[in-house]
């Protein structure tokens, strides 16, 4: 099924520099940029953003960390998109991420892992609405 999925560089992985490489990564894993755009979250958008954690004992961290420098935020598309990312990303703790994920690759932690993907149809078309009006997106 021909799904987008609301990708975010994180500001640990746009400090190292790996933005280039991380966009490679997508496109050879079949996902097709639809749009992009840099941004520097205010702890308010970012709060916002993840607001689904407000209860979880690391939601204030994250939000300063998400804050804390510029991100990328990008709609990827093709064939079950958000599953796709969500594998070539690896899981949540870089620690126990897999070399060859993203997070394997370039994160440090279970805070600081790189990258965020949407974890479902729904919260990929909220996520993707929070950053991105239809006429953004290509
Ligand atoms: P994801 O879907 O793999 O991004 O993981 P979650 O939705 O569970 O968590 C959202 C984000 O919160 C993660 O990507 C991390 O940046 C951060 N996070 C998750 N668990 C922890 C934790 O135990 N401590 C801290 N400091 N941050 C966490």
């Amino acid at each position: 099924m021909l799904e987008r999925t609301l990708s975010i560089i994180k500001p640990d992985a746009v400090q190292k520099r790996v933005i280039g490489e991380i966009l490679r990564r997508f496109e050879a894993a079949g996902l097709r940029i639809a749009a992009a755009k840099m941004l520097r979250l205010s702890p308010d958008t970012a709060a916002r953003f993840y607001a689904v954690h407000r209860e979880r004992p690391f939601y204030q961290d994250l939000v300063r960390f998400m804050s804390s420098g510029p991100v990328l935020v990008a709609v990827l598309e093709g064939e079950n998109a958000i599953a796709r990312n969500r594998e070539i990303m690896g899981p949540t703790d870089s620690t126990k991420a897999p070399k060859g994920t993203i997070r394997g690759d370039f994160g440090t932690d279970v805070e600081k892992n790189a990258v965020h993907g949407s974890d479902g149809p729904d919260t990929a078309k909220w996520e993707i609405a929070f950053f991105f009006s239809e006429s953004e997106i290509c």
